[in-house]
This record gives structure tokens, sequence and C-alpha cells, in this order.
């Protein structure tokens, strides 16, 4: 893949052409790959307070006029990490542990949400708070309804590169985020592996 691509994916790109997760879980989904761990510490889009502003702006997270500080961008970060380590724990037979929901939970302080009720009577979870802790709260009100209904458990981190990828598979069995990118190079290394281990 060309940088000017690679650049792009999680974004306007995904791996192997997947579709992208369904509804407000898109969102969640492109928080989690705005980085990714194949490519440089520089390109993550939540990395400098500048950057983050940017992105959140875009998505909507925050308005406009509101700031986004060193340690807000740590915050930010270390929650994309948790949020991506629940996502890796949906293959099967995994188990997140204690950690990413205690990290979770030490950074949600001052992010709440009430129930918004529109004209039609459709309900939504709606951050009442602003700037980051508002952002904060939408991601885990996006994370609480997707896990309601149960498109969560599709939300899976690849094994290799830990992209968050959303498995429409029949039998939920995905592995990676594209064959043709993360399975291969597995099942390469898997074969040299074998070729490499000498008979006896
Ligand atoms: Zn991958």
């Amino acid at each position: 893949m060309e940088e000017r691509d690679k650049r792009r994916v999680g974004e306007q790109i995904e791996p192997g052409g997947r579709p992208k997760a369904p509804g407000r879980l898109e969102l969640l989904q492109r928080f989690i790959n705005s980085y990714n761990h194949d490519f440089p510490p520089d390109w993550d889009r939540i990395g400098t307070p500048k950057k983050a502003k940017a992105w959140l702006r875009q998505k909507q997270l925050v308005a406009s006029g509101e700031d986004v500080s060193d340690a807000d961008v740590t915050r930010l970060r270390e929650l994309r990490e948790s949020i991506r380590a629940l996502a890796m724990a949906n293959h099967r037979g995994r188990t997140p542990g204690k950690a990413p929901a205690e990290v979770i939970r030490r950074l949600s302080g001052g992010a709440e949400l009430s129930v918004a009720v529109d004209d039609a009577g459709r309900t939504t979870l709606a951050a009442t708070g602003h700037g980051v802790d508002g952002a904060v709260a939408t991601l885990l009100g996006i994370l609480h309804e997707a896990q309601l209904s149960g498109d969560w458990s599709r939300m899976k981190g690849c094994r290799k590169c830990e992209y968050a990828f959303f498995d429409r598979s029949k039998n939920r069995s995905a592995a990676w985020c594209a064959m043709s990118i993360c399975g291969n190079r597995t099942k390469n290394r898997a074969y040299y592996r074998r070729r490499r281990t000498p008979k006896g």
C-alpha cells in the first residue's frame, strides 16, 4: 500500500475494503483507529492537542472554541487503548481482564449522559458536559448502545495489528483486519517458522 493510502486508513479507507461498523458505532471505530500500531507514532490523529482538537471538531465531538490540553490528549489516548483492549477481547475465548475497565472508569469521571428525546419520541444518549468531558461521554454512550444492540460483540481488534474492524461474518470468526494484509502476514510467518524447524 502506498504511504498516501496508508495515511487514509481508518478514515477514508478500510483494510480489505470491509464495510464500516453500523450507525454511531462507526464513530467509535474511527476513534479506536485514530492510530494504527503499524504506522509511525506521529501519524496518531489525536497525538497532540492541535491534532486532537481538529479530529474532535471534525467529528462534532467538541464545539469550536473548546480547547484540548496535553492532559486531555493523554486521557483520550488511554481511553482509546482501553476500548481497543475490549475490542481485542471480542475474539472467541478471550477475556479483557479488569485492567481496561479500571482505566475507563478512571477516565470517565465528569463524562455524563442524559436521555434525549426527539419529536418522534426516539431516544438517544446525549452528553451533558462540554469539551473533552462531553466527547468522552459521547464515545462511552456509543459503547453502551452497541453493547445493548449486540453490535459491540462484532467489533474486534485485528489479532495482528489491533486495528478495529466490524466482523460481519456469519459465524463471527474473522480474526484479522484483512486476510490480504494481516492474515497473510501471520500465515507466512507460521509457514516460514514451520520450514525452519528441523524435522525430528
Ligand atoms: Zn491487521
